[in-house]
Order: structure tokens, then sequence, then C-alpha cells
């Protein structure tokens, strides 16, 4: 019997409405109750002025493997997640191979089970080599065991397939995930339309492009009754429209990054291509939008969109480089620095049920929490500590990140995956 004491850390675990300092034990890789003396080894860990929180989950990652292995592997990713507090993350189906085949999808799980340090789940695409056109085999990609299905980094625009895929979907149990875009709004857009997109001479990408298939999705989630959760949400006019339809009702959410609320359009003025994301930064109204959609619970999850792109291929003219940030690592610390210490949004258990059981519960998956039983995944929170971001120890095996230098207050400072210590 192996037990892990930890001891006289504040335990917050949103899903059980905890918030105390007290000890917690793992007993064979789970959450269990204080276990009789003598029986086994104990490893005793001091988290005295820590939080103990349940493990991270980020519902919004890229691998890169299959196919894209010089960016990331599923073993540098999932070792940049646990350097970043997470014990779970989603990885996106913009793999090559696509992952729209069960075939694909076991091979993940079986490299996620060989090389991975914290739990890989994978999620299907919503159409054949995610090009909108025709569906892909949902029901067996949902029995090969994605979480959810999502064309992201593309949009479905026919909006008749996307309601057969939402059915589809409602038949499986699996929920929606969206990335935003119409492509005739966005054209070739690659930064936000307005101010400094005239001013640089560079194509717009405008809030309605985003706007558009938010209102789309709406409508698709009120008529088949079924989740649809929006990704990466950057405009004003995003939160609206949810606001709205949350309020009757709708199962329509969103999620959002830590680059939309960091940072504005002003930024890409050097041209820097690790400023350049899809959707891309905005303006200081868009954030306030943002801020006030996580203050009042229209958007109840956060996520990263870890987008690992090595520097050969962001060191080329704005337009052409990829679009994407790695950010793993510098999500808890950005969230927890800008949402509780300085814009005071939410505070700390608010911030940790947007980190664990909210999402988990858009995923319908066993995690989160830290009930008697649950998996013994956390993670020790310092909220506190000082420390600045350095783009070149990051874990991951991209450095593309545009925090390079940041001073940011705090970080996670172990992540414990099955009662083992994976990080540091
Ligand atoms: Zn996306």
């Amino acid at each position: 019997m192996r037990t892990m004491h930890i001891r006289n850390g504040r335990i917050i675990d949103p899903a059980n409405q905890r918030d105390e300092v007290a000890d917690l034990f793992i007993v064979d890789g789970k959450i269990a109750a204080k276990p009789e003396r003598g029986d086994g080894k104990v490893e005793e860990i001091d988290a005295t002025g820590l939080i103990v929180s349940p493990g991270l989950i980020d519902v919004h990652v890229h691998l890169r493997e299959p196919g894209f292995a010089w960016k990331e592997t599923i073993e540098t990713g999932a070792r940049a997640a646990a350097a970043g507090g997470f014990t779970t993350i989603v990885c996106m189906p913009n793999t090559s191979p696509v992952a729209d085949s069960p075939s694909t999808i076991a091979w993940i799980k079986d490299r996620a089970a060989e090389v991975a340090c914290v739990n890989v789940l994978p999620t299907g695409a919503i159409s054949k080599n995610l090009a909108g056109e025709e569906l892909a085999p949902i029901g067996s990609l949902a029995q090969a065991g994605v979480v959810a299905i999502t064309d992201d980094g593309h949009c479905i625009q026919n909006n008749e397939l996307m309601r057969r895929a939402v059915e589809y979907a409602r038949m499986v149990g699996l929920p929606v995930l969206d990335h935003c875009q119409d492509y005739n709004l966005v054209g070739n857009g690659v930064v936000h339309e307005g101010y400094w997109s005239t001013l640089l001479g560079l194509a717009g990408w405008p809030s309605a492009g985003e706007e558009a298939i938010v209102a789309r999705n709406t409508l698709l989630a009120e008529a088949c009754d079924h989740q649809i959760h929006c990704q990466h949400l950057s405009a004003a006019g995003s939160v609206r429209q949810m606001r709205e339809a949350r309020a009757r009702g709708v199962k329509i959410s969103g999620e959002v990054c830590p680059h939309h609320i960091a940072l504005t359009d002003e930024s890409i003025q050097n041209f820097d291509t690790n400023f350049k994301m899809n959707p891309p930064l905005r303006t200081e109204r868009d954030i306030d939008a943002l801020l006030e959609g996580i203050a009042d619970g229209t958007i109840e999850i956060l996520a990263s969109d870890h987008a690992p792109h090595a520097k050969f291929e962001k060191e080329v003219e704005f337009d052409r480089a990829p679009f994407g940030i790695v950010g793993l690592e510098t999500e808890l610390g950005l969230f927890l620095d800008l949402l509780v210490h300085r814009r005071k949004a939410i505070d700390l258990p608010r911030l940790i049920a947007m980190l664990t059981i909210n999402p988990a519960r858009l995923l319908g998956i066993e995690a989160g929490t830290l009930s008697l039983g649950a998996a013994g995944d956390l993670t020790l929170i310092d909220p506190n500590l000082e420390w600045t971001v350095g783009a070149q120890s990051l874990q991951s095996a991209s450095h593309n990140t545009p925090f390079d230098g940041w001073q940011i207050k705090g970080r996670a400072v172990r992540t414990i995956v099955g009662g083992k210590t994976v990080w540091p």
C-alpha cells in the first residue's frame, strides 16, 4: 500500500464546496480517508501556505502528434502540462493523419499510455480530414473513447452539416467543441480588424467573424437541445450573445484563453509573430467584456489553446506565419495574476472551479474533484510566488510565447497524477 500524506494545505475543492486548511491522503493512487497506522510506505509532503487543488484540466491543447513531432510530441506536451500544473489535457484532432478515425484515436491513446506523464484525452474530428464536407464516423469515434468532437483550427461553414453533427453527438453523448470562424467574413485576415490592422496594412479578422458562428451555434444548440462549447472566445459580442442565450437555458458555453485577456492588438505593431493567434488579439473593450463574462459566470471554463510551432516556422513574414502560441506553462500563472490578483474578477475557488470541475462536467469525465475514491490527481499551487517566464526554459518542445520575460505572481509548485509526483 502506497500512501501520500499532504499536510496542512488549503484544500480547495469546488465540486464539494470545500475550502479549509486540512491534511489530505492518497492511498494506492486514490483520494482516501486517513489510513490506519502502520500499513506500508508513507510519503509526507508539507503543503503549508499552499493551495491543494484537484488536478487542473485543460480542454484545449494541441499535442502535434502524430505528424508534427518537431513542434511537440505527446511526451513533451504532457511534460509541459505537468510543469504548468495540469494533470489532464484534451488534445485537438488537427494532427496528421487527422484524428477522424478510431485507429488514429487508438494510436494516440496507446502512445499517451506509454509516454505521457499526465492524462491525455483525445477529441475526434467532426468532419473527415477537417474538410467540413462530410461527417467523420462520430459513433465509432465515441466508441474509440474520444471525449468530444471538434474541427478546431477549422470551422464547419455548412450549417446543415453542423446541425447533423450536433444531432449525432447528442445521440452518442459527446459535447461539440467549435472554433468559431466565418470564412467569408474573415477571408485571409491575420489580425483584429480595426485601427492597428489599418495602420499596419495587415488583413483584418473582424469580431463579426467569430460572433456570426457563435450565433449559429446558439441556434443549433437550442434547436438540437445539445451542448455546443465555443472555443477560445475573443470578442465582446460573443459574450453578450452567450449571456442572453444561457439565461434562457440554451446549452451553449465558452472558454477564454490567457492571451485574449492579457494582450491587445496594439502589441502586433512590432510584427512579432508570437502575437499572431487565431482568433486574434482584440481591444481593451473586448478584454473588459471577457472579464465581465468570467465574473458573472457566462464563461465557466478557462483553457490555453496550447499551440506549439517551431522557431523556423514562426520566423517568417507576419502574413505567412502560423497562428498560435504555447500556453500550458504560463496559463495558470497568467490567470492567477490577471483574474485573481490584478483585476479581481473572481476569487481563488472560482478560478479553480473553472480549471477543474467545470471542464470535467462539460466533458462528462470523472476528474476535477477531491471526493473520496477519486483519482489522486492534485495540483499544489503557490498563489503568491513571483516568477519570470523564460521562453527557453519551457518544457514544451517549442518556445513560441509572447510572454518571455513577464513577471507573474502565482504558479503550480507540484503536480501529482495518481498519487505520484510528475512535476517537478
Ligand atoms: Zn482554434
